[in-house]
């Protein structure tokens, strides 16, 4: 039981970001990271690292991957947030529609 406990606790107590657990679909070949050897689903996420983790011993190519996978990832964020405040919107008049007619 404290074995269970144990990985379960990995995932969000893990420091720095690290993955304490694999993915559950990983991926045939991992991008790999040549400056200190971690490996990442998919060519987004190490450049993500590259740009976070290596950014003084970055080529210029990896610096525009960088720049590309951060503004992708940043439209997403700006995309989760729209539809987080769209659904808190529907749920909030949701209620005061169910309150409105229920009373
Ligand atoms: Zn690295």
């Amino acid at each position: 039981m404290s074995g269970e406990r144990a990985s379960a606790g990995d995932r969000t107590t893990a420091p720095t970001g690290e993955r304490a657990a694999p993915p559950p679909n990983p991926p045939e070949e991992p991008a790999v990271c040549g400056h200190c050897g971690d490996r990442f689903a998919d060519d987004r996420l190490l450049a993500l690292h590259r740009g976070r983790a290596h950014r003084e011993a970055l080529t210029d190519a990896e610096i525009e991957a960088y720049r590309e996978a951060r503004t992708e990832e940043r439209d997403d964020v700006r995309l989760f947030r729209v539809k987080a405040l769209g659904l808190l919107l529907l749920i909030y008049f949701g209620f005061i529609y169910v309150y409105a007619f229920v009373l």
